[in-house]
């Protein structure tokens, strides 16, 4: 099935909007009566509403799930193009993600993963591209001073940060962690600038904006000391946890359990291509209503929209003051991801910075594609931002900053773009987290407000997601419960 989300372009047949994915879904509804009054409607069919469908589903509740897209998985999926999976958003999972591994262990995925890099032939060689030019490094020593710049950024403390963030996974922000909260990494590398050298800047301002999305000033430096620390407080854990293992099948492939699993209990009801435009809700339930004025009624409802298209949705009453506040500031992630089908062979053990000139920052060697071509995907942000789609050859020449290559596929999703999402994955602005990280996981009468982008671990991730979903069936059940007792 082809969805009507991401691009594809190829010099035959130009650029295309929509590829195919394996998450897109058929029939689009399964829908019997418009008036059945559900136990919980769950809206947004990503991995935090997938989950909580799911658990809900096989706790005996009677669910409906309504999705804008056509398709599974929201920020995660993955488009199959000629036999070969390409992660349009969400990718890489690993062991040390508790959630995850809980879940690619329900469904026997264990062996179902592969590495990203193969640095066993090729150019094997780590390229630093600044106007200045291009320096060449081996792995070993894209390690090592990768491993020195982001030390100096995180040490505030003398241990690499342990103390500010000791315990990752806490809601508590205490003190410090707000005070860090309300800093910039600029303003961090302000503090630490006759500390680093040039090419540690490189890499330690690079790697910053690979995981915010965002701009030096518009990342907070607290959130990425809780990256790093999630990720056990080393350059060697953040290629772990961050960019390492993903599935071989794509991200479609695992997220299709979910759905399926929910579906067997057979108390799932779900309609795809349906944006909810209207939330009411209060002591006698929820009514929900799309925008193609279909309306539908529950007790309780899960509602898995991501923060920075939650004020797109009409609240009745309207979003509490901390909700609505948080969802107006939004997170700051404008990710241009993009891969490239390219000829070049021995770039398939590549790993590059381009910047800060580029528009496309980190790229490296992702896989081999079955026509026997790497597959290079690549990063881009805030910082030199443009829309793939727009400029092709903008997009080209961006991959040409890394190293010569010839380009025979383009594929890609325009997040900034998306109606659904505005943006990649949560990364907050200073401040953020310290004034409504509570205010965003507060739920609202009927209503529990559950995403991957106010998570207590992994925010942001696929991990993330899992917690906030998991933890949203638990509040519902519990409330069933509690009123079975009385
Ligand atoms: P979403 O996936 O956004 O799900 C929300 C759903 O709500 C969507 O399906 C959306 O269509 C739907 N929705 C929105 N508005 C409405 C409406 N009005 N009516 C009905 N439905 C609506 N995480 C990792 O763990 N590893 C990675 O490597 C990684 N890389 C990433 C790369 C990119 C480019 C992106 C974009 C994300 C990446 N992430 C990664 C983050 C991860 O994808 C997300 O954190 C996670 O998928 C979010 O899940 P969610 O269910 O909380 O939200």
């Amino acid at each position: 099935m082809t969805s009507k989300d991401g691009y594809s372009w190829t010099k035959a047949q130009g650029l295309r909007a929509g590829v195919p994915s394996i998450g897109v879904i058929e029939p689009p509804s399964n829908v019997k009566s418009t008036d059945t009054v559900y136990d919980v409607i769950v809206v947004g069919a990503g991995y935090c509403g997938l989950t909580a469908a799911r658990d809900a589903s096989l706790a005996g509740l009677k669910v409906l799930l309504l999705e804008a897209r056509d398709r599974i998985g929201g920020r995660s999926w993955s488009s199959n193009i000629e036999g070969y999976p390409y992660e349009m958003g969400g990718t890489w999972v690993f062991w040390g993600q508790a959630n995850v591994w809980r879940e690619i262990a329900r469904y026997g995925m264990q062996d179902e993963l592969e590495i990203s890099y193969d640095f066993s032939r090729g150019i094997n060689k780590y390229l630093l591209s600044s106007p200045q030019g291009t320096q060449t490094f081996t792995h070993e020593e894209e390690d090592a001073l990768m491993q020195s710049s982001l030390a100096k950024l995180v040490n505030v403390d003398g241990c690499l940060g342990k103390t500010v963030v000791p315990f990752p996974h806490s809601g508590v922000l205490t003190p410090e962690a707000r005070k860090y909260d309300h800093m910039s990494v600029a303003d961090r590398l302000a503090e630490i600038k006759n500390d680093l050298t040039p090419n540690e800047r490189l890499c330690a301002e690079s790697f910053v904006l690979l995981c915010s999305g965002g701009t030096l000033e518009t990342t907070s430096f607290y959130e990425f000391l809780h990256w790093w620390a999630l990720s056990g407080y080393s350059y060697e854990g953040c290629i772990d946890y961050l960019v390492k293992y993903k599935f071989r099948g794509g991200q479609s492939s695992f997220a299709i359990n979910f759905f399926k699993e929910a579906l067997a209990s057979g108390n799932l009801t779900y309609a795809f291509n349906s944006p909810v435009a209207t939330i009411q809700h209060g002591g006698n339930g929820v009514q929900i209503t799309t925008r193609a004025g279909q309306t539908y009624k529950s007790t309780k409802m899960i509602c898995a929209i991501p923060l920075n298209v939650l004020n797109d949705v009409t609240f009745d009453p309207p979003l509490a003051p901390g909700r609505k506040a948080a969802a107006t500031t939004g997170h700051v992630n404008q990710c241009v991801k993009v891969h490239a089908e390219i000829s070049d062979r021995d770039l398939r053990s590549f790993t590059g910075i381009s910047y800060p000139h580029n528009g496309l920052i980190y790229g490296f060697g992702d896989g081999e594609t079955p026509a026997g071509n790497t597959h290079v995907v690549a990063f881009g942000g805030q910082h030199n931002h443009f829309h793939p789609e727009e400029n092709l050859e903008q997009t080209k020449a961006a991959f040409q900053g890394f190293a010569p290559m010839n380009i025979e596929r383009l594929v890609f999703h325009n997040w900034s773009k998306d109606e659904f999402a505005k943006g990649a994955w949560f990364f907050p602005a200073p401040g953020l987290l310290s004034t409504h990280l509570k205010d965003m996981r507060a739920r609202e009468s009927n209503v529990v407000f559950a995403c991957s982008d106010w998570a207590l671990g992994w925010r942001s991730f696929i991990d993330g997601a899992i917690e906030e979903g998991t933890r949203a069936a638990i509040t519902v059940r519990a409330d069933f419960a509690g009123r079975a007792k009385l």
